[in-house]
């Protein structure tokens, strides 16, 4: 039996997480929970799995969930995040938590001795070498949630790092991968809200539309696997069936397929080494039929090149970058910039920036405010 602690348990993540540890009862047991402001569907979780401690964004928001959950402790905030993730019941601390909020849970977990299992991608784009560091100094795995990291985890298993030639993360390529580029300043939110495979949060939806988030698990998986940045690479696979490959140094490439379904990659992680029985996902690939691929549209999709960039150079810049585009992805849901506004309000923030290599925390947290104080400029928010 796992005891686990899930951090962002209302969002689309969190809601699967909760499925999953409804299969698994015999397996896995949620003992914390924590949500931003959905004080309902917190409080229904907390009745379904009694954990021991909950946690909410803000004291009032407590206040009126402690009277409804008798027998459960209820924390807010950022110290009930911390609370929670040091919980010395729990075995794994799974961060679901949209932005930046994960990143001290996830270092505070990791210190506490916890192995983390990892969602929240701004995580290990803002500060994946100073997590991985970390996690090897106090001998805790990370362990990845996203459906690719979690296809490369399971395909270089056993494998010895100078085996692999390059990891191969696929793309679905978005709502627009064929929509001709003079069409994409006029896309509106409605568009870029409908994922043609995938069932996600407002911001990841978005970020998968301009490959944004393509770029940010180019990052991720930079740091998690520890392969330099020009041995990742992404190919564009409509099916979204083939989560992620590897390619080894005899040429074989090695791949992990199923529907897209995020109960498998969570269960993965929460279960990992083990696999558990579980008839949840179910993939026909006569039915499917077909797998096709492509080349990334860069000139289409200056996300990949940016994030490449930022990799690359590393520092503060994958900081930077990650601040930049949540700061243009609001504009862009608030109709206060364009589609093609993100990328063009994210080139502007990185050029202006000055790096620093090897950054503290504390400058990595500096650097993520004046990206996004200098983002609201750029895209004339005030
Ligand atoms: P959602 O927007 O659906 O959910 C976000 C969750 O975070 C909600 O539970 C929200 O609570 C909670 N939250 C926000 N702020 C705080 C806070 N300060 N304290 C505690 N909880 C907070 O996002 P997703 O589930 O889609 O994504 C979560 C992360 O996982 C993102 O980083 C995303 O990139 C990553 N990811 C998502 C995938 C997906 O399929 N959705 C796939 C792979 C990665 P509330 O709703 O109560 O306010």
């Amino acid at each position: 039996m796992k005891n686990i602690v899930l951090l962002g348990s209302t969002g689309s993540i969190g809601t699967s997480t909760a499925m999953v540890a409804g299969d698994l009862l015999g397996d896995i047991r949620l003992v914390g929970l924590a949500a931003g402001s959905n004080t309902e569907l917190l409080a229904s979780q907390a009745l379904q799995f009694r954990p021991e401690l909950v946690s909410i964004g803000s004291p009032e928001k407590a206040a009126e969930l402690r009277p409804r959950l008798d027998g459960i402790r209820v924390a807010s905030g950022d110290e009930g995040l911390i609370e929670l993730a040091t919980l010395p019941s729990a075995d794994i601390v799974l961060i679901a938590i949209v932005g930046t909020a994960g990143l001290q849970p996830a270092l505070a977990a990791i210190r506490a001795g916890k192995d983390i299992a990892v969602a929240s991608k701004e995580i290990l784009v803002m500060a994946g070498e100073t997590v991985m560091a970390e996690a090897r100094k106090h001998g805790v795995r990370v362990l990845p949630v996203d459906s690719e990291h979690s296809a490369i985890f399971q395909c270089l298993e056993g494998r010895a790092p100078e085996s692999v030639r390059r990891l191969i993360l696929t793309a679905s390529g978005g709502p627009f991968r064929e929509t001709p580029i003079g069409e994409f300043a006029g896309i509106t939110v409605e568009q870029a809200l409908k994922h043609p495979s995938w069932v996600m949060g407002r911001k990841i939806t978005i970020d998968s539309a301009t490959m944004f988030n393509k770029g940010l698990e180019m990052i991720e998986a930079r740091w998690l696997f520890d392969v330099p940045m020009p041995q990742v690479d992404v190919v564009v696979h409509p099916q979204s069936v083939v989560h992620s490959m590897v390619e080894f140094v005899d040429g074989s490439i090695v791949a992990q397929l199923s529907t897209p379904d995020m109960c498998l990659p969570i269960q993965y992680a929460l279960t990992w080494p083990d696999r558990a029985a579980s008839d949840r996902v179910q993939t026909d690939l006569a039915a499917i039929g077909r797998l096709d691929f492509e080349a990334p549209d860069l000139a289409r999709f200056p996300a990949l090149g940016q994030a490449r960039r930022a990799g690359e150079i590393g520092g503060t810049l994958p900081a930077v970058l990650n601040a930049a585009n949540e700061i243009a992805v609001d504009a862009f849901c608030e109709q206060q910039t364009s589609f093609s506004g993100i990328g063009d309000a994210v080139g502007q923030v990185m050029d202006r920036h000055e790096v620093i290599g090897q950054p503290t925390l504390g400058e990595i947290l500096e650097a993520d405010a004046w990206a996004r104080e200098t983002a609201r400029n750029v895209l004339g928010l005030g």
